[in-house]
């Protein structure tokens, strides 16, 4: 039996590695793609002590001293979480749950704490082009983007609050940005539509959806879309699609187990990360709003605080919950 299991091998799951592996705690990292999301980022341009770097080269370097510090990771996809009453007790006399996790090649693993940092998936529009031009013009993250869209013509599709942030961002050098969102009001904050009313180079077509990227097969050059209410369809030329539709959180595993997610599926956590079931902590970008701001120095802090939480309680909470408190007045 391992003290710590950490489901999810993205910066969150690599990161709580790194610091069970200072605790001194046996463990296992189990996810099914080492790096994440983060695999899939072209160019990283806001990771500190890195100027640039890819999202694979910053995996690589993850992985590296993952297993340099004594940590191992499973490349496997977990299908099942189960929870029991352990036989030992902590140091108050109290039964601790034990965990058992499955993985896609039937092979079970039994730890005394559990980390899920298992992510959020983008949602895609699963329109043609949007595949064929990611990484070429088509993009899930405008704060993530090199900021290549001076002068140029920029869809953002959404009408939440990611979207009309991003729309604001890159009106700032963007020659012309147009909101395509499928309602009929934007949902975002306040502050933020008051921003989009004072930028003369916005606008807002709502009611309207894509339905094509196109392109020469290097880069976007265009789009095509169509009206909700009468399927009236257009063409314009368009330089970058930024699609800001959210995310789905990867929290089927949890909720099984009892681990409480808010209204939009993502795990409700205290201040020390732990969700509402004892021995299970959360960290990354699947845990409710306020904790995390979906990105790889978030998902970082949390891994490592998640980490830390994790060893606290398997010393019955008798231990520091934040690793150097003890020498640290707070
Ligand atoms: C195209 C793109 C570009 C981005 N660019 C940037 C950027 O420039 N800067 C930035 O800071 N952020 C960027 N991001 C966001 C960043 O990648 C995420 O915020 C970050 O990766 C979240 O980390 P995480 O560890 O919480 O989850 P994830 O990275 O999503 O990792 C989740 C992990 O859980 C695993 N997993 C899921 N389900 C299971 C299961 N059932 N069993 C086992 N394993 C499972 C996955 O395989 C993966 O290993 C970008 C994201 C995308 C998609």
């Amino acid at each position: 039996m391992y003290d710590l299991l950490i489901i999810g091998a993205g910066p969150a799951g690599l990161t709580a590695s790194i610091y069970a592996s200072c605790f001194h705690l046996s463990h296992l990292v189990i996810g099914k793609v080492p790096g994440g999301q983060m695999i899939w980022a072209p160019d990283i341009l806001n990771y500190p002590g890195f100027t640039e770097i890819t999202g694979k080269e910053l995996t690589g370097r993850m992985v590296d001293q993952v297993k340099t510090r004594g940590g191992e990771i499973v490349t496997q996809s977990v299908t099942k979480i189960t929870h029991y009453p352990l036989p030992v007790v902590d140091n108050d006399g109290n039964s601790q749950n034990g965990f058992e996790v499955e993985t896609e090649d039937g092979k079970k693993y039994q730890a005394k704490a559990l980390i899920i940092a298992t992510g959020t998936e983008r949602r895609k529009l699963n329109i043609p082009g949007e595949m064929e031009y990611t990484g070429k013009g088509v993009a899930y993250c405008a704060t993530c983007e090199r900021q290549d869209y001076e002068g140029k013509l920029v869809a953002v599709v959404g009408g939440g609050n990611s979207a009309v942030q991003a729309a604001v961002q890159l009106a700032q050098a963007a020659k012309k940005v147009s909101i395509f969102y499928r309602g009929t009001e934007l949902r975002g904050d306040g502050v933020w539509l008051e921003q989009i009313k004072k930028k003369d180079n916005i606008e807002v077509l709502y009611q309207t959806v894509l339905a094509e990227i196109t392109g020469d097969g290097e880069k976007v050059t265009g789009i095509k879309t169509k009206t909700v209410t009468d399927n009236k369809e257009s063409s314009e030329p368009m330089d970058k699609v930024f699609i800001e539709i959210g995310g789905v959180p990867g929290t089927a595993l949890a909720a099984p187990i009892g681990v409480k997610v808010d209204a939009g599926g993502y795990i409700v956590i205290g201040n020390k990360l732990e969700t509402s079931v004892p021995g299970v902590f959360a960290a990354g970008d699947l845990v409710s709003a306020g904790f995390s701001c979906e990105q790889i120095s978030s998902a970082v802090g949390l891994g490592a605080r998640a980490s830390s939480s994790a060893f606290a309680y398997l010393k019955g909470n008798k231990a520091p919950s934040v690793w150097g408190a003890s020498q640290i007045k707070r």
